[in-house]
């Protein structure tokens, strides 16, 4: 079995095939968390969540992207297209009272995220690029605040802004009176970084970007230096498409056409398995006993 720890199933792209791809997921014994990016997103979790008695849960937040900033760029892509047009302002109340309806018992909110930092579209004067990080730390202090009131491990979102998630991190770790525990969904940082990240005790979420170069990043050292107890894998699904024949080439452009979905999730599985030397199974087993710790499911 293996547990898809970032996934977004609640997004338009599957709006009308959603309930065949978790079918088609679960009768292959993966089970898949759905992360909401804005309140829409974090709703359709929920719901999609709630329709199955085990295997699907749901992860919700404001992720940095949709605050009110006006600075994503449309890229030929539905999703990014919504994004631009509904952008919000973190409502506590209002994630929380969603948290509320799904925990307990029916426990399907399992973490809130994906939250953090997202630096790729910056703005260009230093005063609004100022502000644009000031907005973007307030919504993750008052996530990471509701996170802690609920009792809820975090699922962060970190592009080109390590050095400031870090030292919030650090802060935020040394004055508050609780564990928080989390997941860097997605990581892609220095070797440095990620054993920032170990030493405040968070776990590591890799997906199909590890099939890519991206410069300064070294992934295979990455999977290398992460222990076996703290490695989580994800599809981010509709993105990120491993390459998932041989002859699919890896060029971004190319596999963009090809969805992505949980069904994939065993190639990142397999990639990190020959990277650690370990048997595909080592690697499905252990990755699935961490992430139904790390969640509780
Ligand atoms: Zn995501």
């Amino acid at each position: 079995m293996l547990i898809d720890t970032h996934a977004h199933l609640n997004f338009a792209t599957f709006k009308n095939d959603v309930d065949e791809v978790i079918k088609k997921t679960l009768g292959n014994s993966i089970w898949v968390i759905n992360v909401g990016t804005k309140y829409e997103t974090s709703k359709k979790a929920v719901e999609i969540a709630e329709k199955y008695e085990r295997g699907v849960y749901a992860i919700i937040g404001l992720h940095p992207i949709h605050l009110e900033t006006g600075l994503v760029k449309i890229k030929n892509d539905q999703e990014e297209i919504e994004l631009k047009t509904k952008e919000e302002d973190f409502d506590y109340g209002k994630y929380k009272e969603l948290a509320l309806q799904s925990l307990g018992e029916k426990g399907k909110v399992v973490a809130i995220g994906e939250i953090g930092l997202d630096y790729y579209w910056k703005p260009k004067t230093k005063r609004k690029l100022e502000l644009f990080k000031e907005r973007q730390k307030t919504a993750l202090l008052k996530q990471l605040n509701l996170a802690k009131e609920l009792n809820l491990p975090v699922c962060f979102h970190c592009r080109m802004a390590h050095k400031d998630l870090l030292e919030i991190l650090n802060y935020k770790l040394k004055t508050i009176n609780y564990e928080l525990k989390g997941v860097m969904h997605g990581f892609v940082g220095t070797a440095e970084q990620l054993k920032e990240y170990l030493k405040m005790g968070f776990y590591i979420g890799f997906n199909g970007i590890i099939f890519k170069s991206i410069k300064g990043i070294n992934f295979e050292e990455n999977i290398k230096s992460t222990p076996l107890d703290r490695i989580l894998i994800e599809t981010d699904c509709p993105y990120l498409t491993p390459p998932v024949s041989v002859n699919q080439c890896l060029d971004q452009h190319k596999s963009a056409f090809i969805r992505n979905e949980p069904m994939y999730l065993k190639y990142v599985a397999e990639k990190i398995a020959e990277i650690k030397n370990l048997s595909f199974e080592k690697i499905a087993e252990i990755t699935t006993k961490n992430a139904k710790k790390l969640f509780t499911l």
